[in-house]
């Protein structure tokens, strides 16, 4: 698969990774969508730091119902924004 540079617009080879660099100049063939990549991974860690989803002793049952469900909610959320990107990367040969 070829791919033409956005840095150099020079054609290159292309396997479809967000890693596949230029061979003219070495630019990542899939800047933008990496850097959302890591945005988003980052945003995840920060959630992950945030101990909501974490029952605490104090939790009433209304309470530990409440986490599940955003718990649930934030996987699933996460899957969907996943299987977009991951969608983008493919079918934007
Ligand atoms: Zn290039």
């Amino acid at each position: 698969m070829e791919k033409k540079c956005p840095n150099c617009q020079q054609w290159t080879s292309w396997k479809g990774n967000l890693t596949d660099a230029c061979l003219h100049c070495d630019t990542l063939l899939q800047q933008s969508i990496v850097t959302e990549r890591d945005v988003w991974l980052a945003r995840e860690s920060e959630i992950k730091k945030n101990d909501f989803f974490i029952p605490k002793e104090t939790d009433g049952p209304l309470m530990l119902a409440t986490r599940k469900v955003a718990l649930f909610f934030h996987i699933v959320f996460g899957a969907i924004a996943w299987f977009f990107i991951w969608m983008f990367v493919n079918v934007a040969a």
